[in-house]
């Protein structure tokens, strides 16, 4: 497949996700960064996106919880274009029941070449580039060629 260019905002549409023994480490990250989260749109999956409101005051849109749904969810936004950085702090030293969902939302992240952290040091990266606060093009496949030539 072709690729194109996307134009990403400056204000950005933010995914958070922890799964549970790493909810503690993303809320104490979301803290820090807290000034920063809040010239974006935020979207979780249920209880991480729950758990941050609580914590942090942030407005936040939760999806269904993750092994219910919500990850599935994200996969669905991102495939939208409608995600524009994930940050998923995933445990790797547990299995999780929803494993394929997990991995279904990493691979979409992948396709689209969306930016992703799973773990603090890559979110701190991210969160220091100047490109967090500024429009800026990404590349991504060029479905509307594909279908195009495909029908
Ligand atoms: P949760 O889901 O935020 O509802 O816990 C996260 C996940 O495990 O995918």
């Amino acid at each position: 497949m072709q690729n194109t260019e996307y134009s990403v905002p400056s204000k950005k549409s933010i995914a958070l996700v922890a799964h549970d023994n790493r909810k503690p480490d993303l809320i104490a990250w979301c803290q820090r960064h807290r000034d920063r989260l809040l010239h974006h749109s935020l979207v979780a999956t249920g209880t991480t996106g729950h758990k941050l409101a609580d914590a942090l005051g942030l407005q936040i849109t939760s999806l269904i919880s993750g092994p219910m749904g919500g990850d599935q969810q994200l996969g669905a936004l991102i495939a939208e274009q409608k995600l524009d950085l994930l940050i998923f702090f995933w445990d790797p030293m547990n299995a999780q029941p929803h494993d394929p969902d997990v991995k279904a939302l990493l691979r979409l992240a992948a396709v689209w070449n969306l930016p992703v952290a799973c773990n603090e040091s890559t979110a701190d990266f991210m969160f220091s580039s100047p490109l967090l606060d500024n429009p800026h093009k990404r590349i991504v496949p060029d479905y509307q060629s594909y279908l195009a030539e495909r029908v």
